[in-house]
């Protein structure tokens, strides 16, 4: 079962008593790379770039070669080892949903990743969807496709403070019916975590349900679909720890009922009748609907593996070791001649792993080169599919993003400061 305890992260360095050291919470693959440095000699790759995909979990490793070394077709075998996959894939869906608290009746649907389950989720709202400005283009595009020849997106403008945004939506709310808030959890640009709860009673409120784009909280916080009031809650696989392919869409099953097939084939039907009494295409209900074809098993598997593992480390442990780092990080960059760390919010409280700034006059692609070719740091650096974000945080041309999660130690987030201290001292 999955259970939500706690353990300690544990934070002193024997060899060094003086300087200590949060050790990574837990094992993760390719934690021991070496890479080529640009003058030469190679160095320990130190990855700061868990939000785009976080390394593999060494136990998630383990169960994908276990998933590999007996696996048969799903849903269609009578054979001993289709049975054993087809059961391995259901029971994804149920520690899925009992990891991120869902319903009993919950309808949890495989997807290929955030992008696709809000895709789905786009295909299964019926009406208006109300949207802020800050979003990753993955819960804003699929919502500006036209329905029924007339854009359905309300785009509102966050405000300086979480406060005054939420005052804003609901606003919008108040304004016209809608279907359906879709919020992210925590922006993927800044890290800030949003209010999930208090936005959850807002769309309530006017009769709305919400979405939570949880691409970048489920590997960071608890997440609790019952009591945070959470209608649809979506995420990726690879950004918890397991590879990439694999996302969920989990939420309230009238709407994926209602709505037609997302993929039509085969799997989605009960039955199919093209003869001349044609009794047409009955469809299947619940998460079946939408998942023709054959499904990635190994991609749930992995899935509901990282979930068991990241259940196992305890939420409250990797919020509190990633605030250790972020606590180390964020003092470090202050201390850093012209870096500028990007915020949207005065009044937020509590970030994920992540940390996007900017260098004066260094473009974003000179410093993450910089930091990979001469001290093999993997940062990102660009528009984070967040285009309005970045315009909107005065940086249309683009930021640097470090983050980092379970895997992460004390030592690599000197590394980087230790790296960018020695940029800017080189260039002025
Ligand atoms: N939502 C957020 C907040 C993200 O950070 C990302 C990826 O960076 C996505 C959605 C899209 O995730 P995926 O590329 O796995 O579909």
């Amino acid at each position: 079962a999955v259970g939500h305890q706690s353990v300690d992260a544990g934070i002193v360095d024997h060899d060094h008593p003086a300087r200590p050291v949060i050790p990574g919470l837990a094992p993760v693959v390719g934690a021991d790379v070496s890479v080529p440095l640009a003058h030469g000699g190679t160095t320990r790759y130190v990855n700061l770039d868990y939000a785009a995909s976080a390394p593999a979990l060494s136990s998630v490793a383990a169960a994908v070669a276990e998933g590999l070394g007996e696996y048969a077709s799903v849903h269609r075998g009578a054979g001993h080892l289709s049975q054993v996959t087809t059961a391995r894939y259901e029971a994804a869906r149920e520690t899925v949903r009992e990891f991120v608290r869902g319903r009993v009746d919950d309808a949890v649907v495989f997807t290929r990743n955030t992008t696709d389950a809000i895709n789905l989720a786009a295909h299964i709202t019926p009406g208006d969807v109300v949207v802020l400005d800050i979003e990753h283009h993955a819960n804003l595009l699929p919502w500006c496709a036209p329905r029924d020849g007339r854009n359905r997106a309300r785009v509102v403008p966050a405000c300086d403070t979480i406060e005054d945004t939420l005052v804003a939506l609901e606003a919008e709310l108040e304004s016209a019916p809608a279907s359906l808030l879709a919020v992210t959890a925590a922006s993927n640009v800044t890290g800030e975590v949003l209010p999930i709860g208090r936005l959850a009673s807002i769309a309530h409120r006017h009769g709305a349900r919400i979405l939570v784009d949880a691409a970048q909280l489920v590997a960071h916080r608890p997440v609790s679909i019952v009591s945070h009031g959470i209608d649809y809650l979506a995420f990726s696989g690879h950004k918890a720890y397991a590879p990439f392919g694999a996302g969920v869409l989990i939420g309230r099953r009238d709407w994926f009922d209602a709505a037609d097939p997302y993929l039509a084939g085969g799997g989605a039907t009960a039955d199919v009748d093209l003869g001349p009494r044609a009794g047409g295409v009955t469809w299947h209900t619940g998460a079946a609907r939408h998942e023709a074809g054959s499904p990635n098993v190994l991609g749930a598997v992995s899935i509901a593996q990282a979930c068991r593992a990241l259940a196992d480390l305890g939420p409250e442990a990797i919020g509190l070791h990633e605030l250790r780092l972020s606590e180390r990080l964020d003092q470090g960059l202050a201390a850093v001649d012209g870096v500028r760390p990007l915020r949207v919010f005065t009044d937020s409280t509590d970030r994920v792993g992540i940390a996007g700034f900017t260098v004066d006059g260094i473009a974003p692609r000179v410093v993450a080169e910089y930091l990979s070719a001469r001290h093999g740091i993997g940062v990102r650096d660009g528009r984070f599919c967040a285009h309005p974000l970045l315009r909107r945080l005065g940086h249309p041309a683009g930021a640097v993003r470090a983050s980092f999660g379970a895997g992460t130690t004390s030592e690599d987030i000197d590394r980087l400061l230790d790296a960018l201290r020695a940029l800017t001292a080189e260039t002025i």
